[in-house]
């Protein structure tokens, strides 16, 4: 008997899946993935209605990192054909944000950094650009990917109007050394950490695909659930060439679907955001993601192309969802 529209009850009331039916969710049969997303849909539609989120991303720093992650074009390792550039000038930050309010409608505007973490220089000079961006666009969430951090500096991001910071913990604590070996999970985790200790939103998910297996994804979701964390982007790998992980094959819609039902269920009010990679592995099906996520990236990534704001307002409303304003 499916029991799909029991967990939704159950995650509506505030209750939770076990462990096996978790896992029940990630190997839902072919055949019941539509089953499975009407299900989560009460769920999501009960905390965000037909809502959806647009986040625009803007690289403010790119490659020339020191650090190995496997999946990153900006690594020390990677060979991928990317532009490097150090820390946008505060004009440049700033247009990005208009970019994003104006043309792209969105709500939230994440800045992204590559680097093991901000200097005390590159807090600084990215809490000037939050109180320029704060001072004309009140309204708009702000988040920070700055890599490692410490609280103190999350305070002066706080202070400046950032609202948020992203730290993703990516994958399972146990499969974490097979992705990256320049730093460890038990960092991650402090960096999530120093943000709830500095009062700011915690935004952390991870990334699908990467030669995870099942009980790696059931890892990362009860980790996620267990630190109770605000915003939770989920990622398909978009393979790069020159990466560790450029070989890896694309994710399917269906496993796509199943993980996200499975945050949704676990994480009943939080911001779940498909994230990178949506565009690459699910194509025109990618519409599908919103019956579980209520927020979407467009405009692009860090080193690649996603769909354009238009489009991606086009898919929103043909669907019967709404944009969040
Ligand atoms: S994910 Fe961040 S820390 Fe890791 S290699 Fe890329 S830019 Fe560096």
């Amino acid at each position: 008997m499916l029991r799909y529209q029991e967990w939704a009850d159950r995650a509506l009331a505030g209750g939770t899946l076990s462990r096996e039916e978790a896992r029940a969710c990630l190997q839902t049969p072919a055949e019941n993935i539509g089953a499975l997303t009407d299900a989560v849909f009460r769920v999501r539609e009960a905390a965000w209605g037909r809502r959806v989120k647009i986040c625009v991303l803007n690289n403010v720093r790119s490659g020339l990192c020191p650090e190995d992650c496997f999946y990153c074009s900006q690594s020390n390792i990677s060979t991928a054909d990317i532009s490097a550039y150090p820390l946008k000038t505060m004009a440049s930050i700033y247009r990005g944000a208009e970019e994003a309010v104006r043309g792209a409608g969105a709500r939230r505007y994440c800045m992204v950094a590559s680097g093991r973490g901000p200097t005390d220089r590159d807090i600084e000079h990215l809490a000037d650009c939050i109180r320029n961006i704060k001072s004309d666009f009140p309204d708009l969430e702000i988040c920070c990917s700055l890599g490692l951090m410490r609280e103190s500096q999350a305070r002066r991001l706080k202070d400046a109007g950032a609202g948020w910071i992203n730290h993703n913990l990516n994958t399972s604590e146990r499969f974490y050394s097979s992705v990256c070996t320049t730093h460890t999970y038990q960092d991650r985790i402090e960096t999530v950490q120093a943000v709830k200790a500095a009062g700011m939103h915690t935004c952390s998910g991870g990334i699908i695909g990467m030669g995870e297996t099942e009980r790696d994804v059931l890892d990362l979701a009860f980790t996620i659930q267990s630190l109770d964390i605000d915003s939770i982007p989920v990622n398909f790998l978009h393979p790069i060439r020159g990466t560790p992980l450029g070989d890896q094959p694309s994710t399917r819609l269906e496993m796509g679907l199943r993980t996200l039902s499975l945050f949704r269920f676990l994480n009943p009010r939080k911001d779940i955001r498909a994230a990178g990679g949506r565009e690459f592995n699910f194509g025109a099906d990618s519409y599908r993601v919103l019956y579980a996520a209520n927020s979407i990236f467009v405009e692009g990534y860090l080193t690649t192309s996603g769909q354009t704001a238009e489009d991606a307002h086009r898919m929103i409303e043909s669907h019967g969802f709404e944009i969040e304003h």
